[in-house]
């Protein structure tokens, strides 16, 4: 079963032919990017060993052995209130994952089975191979065609992990419920879970984008963003279901991609460009006519204030901010940082894939 996206696998194939990234990723790989992770882990968050936590060691193991991803695993859970799990970049062959404290409480067997499997999705993919948080948050100017695809590409990635998720948990319910939860925040236990009232804001996103002017700039931030709108999501999920990826004898696989790509474009300058008649044959990295770049430090302050007003941003969204050299200076003893520096996946981001 090929779970990989083909917007996931075409970018990447891009992204990983070209001189700029590949330069990039060589500097960072020189300069230890990622170096230190477990390390980091062992000091600021708790261990799960298979006697603390056997039903989510089960759970885990399940997932790799349904999406075969072999190698030593070690799982940390780390106090937060907002639901989140990561899989951060394989260090001397041990994987390691990262699942908050509320995610580990309030999530049911089947749906941490999706989460787990999106988490494993990620090694198995490889996807920790073209580091985008360091790569866009550092000092390279990125051209603007290619950070646009790097963020496209992240998104496309998400597609992938679900898809690994959706195999190991078993169908679209608990998947729903799973993305239901992240994006909501709520337990579940005040309100019922509709998949269908879910998939319904897909449609009214589409027609509330229709009907919007063509405002460029307050579409920026989708396109920054770094994984896909919730329901954008549950709904390649379905998409994938129906199909004989998942289902034999289901919709083909092309047109599975092909129904992802058009889902995919509401998120990137394309749709724009789509709407105003000067399309690029390039989906998820053409900038519609006549638009002025900003540099990347204006992308980065974009980011900071896409932080603060997290309407513009995917829940389950990894905050991009993270470089090696903001790691170091959350890490300073004695700031007033420092003390983010108890929540791992602060000091972890840029080399961690979280759901
Ligand atoms: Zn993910």
């Amino acid at each position: 079963m090929d779970l990989q996206a083909a917007g996931d696998r075409d970018l990447r194939e891009r992204l990983l032919a070209d001189a700029t990234v590949t330069s990039a990723i060589e500097r960072l790989n020189k300069k230890g990017l990622g170096e230190g992770a477990r390390r980091h882990l062992l000091a600021t968050a708790t261990r799960l060993t298979e006697a603390m936590a056997p039903d989510v060691h089960a759970i885990i193991d399940g997932c790799r052995q349904t999406l075969g991803v072999d190698g030593t695993l070690e799982i940390y859970v780390y106090p937060e209130p907002r639901f989140n799990a990561a899989a951060v970049k394989p260090e001397k062959g041990r994987l390691l994952m990262m699942v908050s404290s509320s995610l580990l409480e309030a999530f049911e067997p089947d749906e941490l089975r999706f989460v787990a499997g999106h988490e494993v999705g990620h090694f198995l993919f490889d996807h920790h191979a073209i580091p985008t948080g360091a790569l866009l948050g550092g000092k390279a100017r990125l051209p603007p065609q290619l950070a646009l695809r790097l963020f496209a590409w992240q998104r496309y990635a998400e597609i992938s992990a679900d898809r690994a998720g959706l195999a190991c948990a078993g169908g679209l319910e608990p998947a729903a419920r799973g993305l239901f939860k992240l994006a909501s925040g709520l337990k579940g236990d005040r309100i019922k879970i509709l998949i269908e009232g879910f998939l319904a804001q897909v449609g009214d996103l589409r027609r509330e984008a229709e009907t919007l002017d063509v405002d460029v700039q307050a579409r920026r931030g989708d396109w920054f963003a770094t994984h896909p709108f919730s329901p954008l999501r549950l709904k390649a999920a379905e998409l994938c279901v129906e199909s004989e990826v998942i289902t034999p004898g289901g919709t083909s696989r092309d047109e599975l991609e092909a129904r992802v790509q058009e889902l995919m474009t509401l998120m990137d300058p394309s749709y724009l460009t789509a709407k105003t008649g000067v399309a690029r044959p390039c989906v998820g990295c053409s900038l519609p006519a006549g638009l002025r770049w900003r540099s990347p430090p204006a992308v980065r302050r974009l980011r900071k204030r896409s932080r603060r007003s997290r309407s513009s941003l995917a829940p389950g969204h990894c905050r991009p901010s993270s470089s090696p050299r903001s790691s170091r200076r959350i890490s300073r003893v004695g700031s007033r940082k420092s003390r983010k520096a108890c929540r791992p996946f602060v000091v972890l981001r840029c080399c961690a894939t979280c759901v």
